[in-house]
């Protein structure tokens, strides 16, 4: 079985490569699924990544001088490891990394989804000795809906309210841009207005070609001029001072974790919207079917359900002790 990879609580090591995958803390070489703050963090001294990831990593952390951009599917020799970034359908810019070594192939998701998404490349399974899987989802009780029909309820509450607005809480890199692309593929052509905190990765977005139409921060409007507006936030602004000026706002939040209504309920949220970039149970059960690993890792989430279903169906599966991976917790 393949011995050249070392789990470990931040990151996950290669030896012969002499890189760490998503390391946790700064180190000396660092290959890195995508921009999340729990997966990207600054001071490495060197970096492959996407060039999308890399733009993201130097807006939050100031210029990467030791950043590699590697083109998708392209063979990065690495120590003495072939490194390709394979789509991985989760947030711009983010990738599997699939590492090669002596006829093994291992790949880490880092994080993935399987839905649909104007914003990025969609996930393409590659069949492996070993996937490393994350699990945020990870329970048969998870089960996203169609994205869709959760836009379709947003644009209802507002249309059945032309006195209030709505505010909805999605997580600044990847949900917020994800949420506007849907409004726009549902044909709202309006302005959609920003928290001043959620304007710069926006502008990166538009930077690194993807189109959200006409998007403003909120800046000093309020009251009446904000009647029927959507308004982007991140969740922890949703209870501030800031929401006050608002008119009468619809609270809504876009997350996976809305399917839980007592979560709703918690953080006082009206219109709480199912829309994730982590792949809810069905879609991790059939990407473990399909990839069909020697083995499957799975790492920040809820491990056990996963890993009991392998059992179930002669997949062999470990759940790999990581910590503080789960940005759709610390989003909100
Ligand atoms: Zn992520
Ligand atoms: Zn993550």
């Amino acid at each position: 079985m393949v011995s050249w990879i070392e789990p470990h609580s931040h990151g996950i090591f290669v030896p012969p490569a002499g890189a760490w995958v998503d390391p946790g803390r700064a180190v000396d070489r660092a290959l890195v699924t995508h921009g999340h703050a729990d997966h990207a963090r600054g001071g490495h001294a060197r970096v492959l990544a996407t060039a999308e990831t890399l733009a993201i990593m130097a807006a939050r952390y100031g210029p990467q001088p030791g950043g590699q951009a590697a083109k998708p599917h392209e063979t990065v020799r690495v120590g003495e490891v072939d490194v390709r970034l394979v789509p991985a359908g989760h947030v711009l810019g983010s990738a599997q990394v699939v590492l090669e070594y002596r006829g093994e192939r291992v790949v880490v998701s880092g994080d993935y989804k399987r839905g649909p998404d104007p914003t990025c490349a969609p996930f393409e399974p590659v069949s492996c000795d070993v996937f490393v899987s994350e699990a945020t989802f990870g329970l048969p009780v998870f089960r996203h809906p169609p994205v869709r029909a959760e836009v379709a309820k947003l644009l209802a509450a507002r249309a059945a309210n032309p006195d209030r607005c709505v505010l909805v809480g999605a997580y600044a890199l990847g949900k917020a841009q994800r949420l506007v692309a849907e409004l726009r593929q549902a044909g709202f052509d309006a302005p959609v207005y920003l928290h001043g905190a959620m304007v710069r990765l926006f502008e990166l977005y538009e930077a690194l070609g993807v189109a959200l139409g006409d998007v403003r921060p909120v800046g000093t409007l309020k009251g009446e001029a904000l009647k029927g507006a959507i308004i982007i936030a991140p969740p922890s602004a949703l209870a501030d001072r800031w929401s006050r000026r608002l008119p009468e706002p619809i609270t809504a939040m876009a997350s996976g974790w809305m399917r839980v209504r007592q979560r709703a309920k918690q953080r006082g949220v009206e219109l709480p919207l199912i829309i994730s970039d982590h792949a809810d149970w069905d879609e991790l059960t059939a990407t473990i079917a399909e990839v069909r690993p020697g083995a499957l890792w799975v790492t920040h989430g809820r491990e056990e359900a996963l890993v009991h279903w392998c059992g179930l169906r002669q997949q062999r599966a470990r759940a790999l002790a990581m910590v503080g991976r789960d940005e759709e917790e610390i989003g909100e």
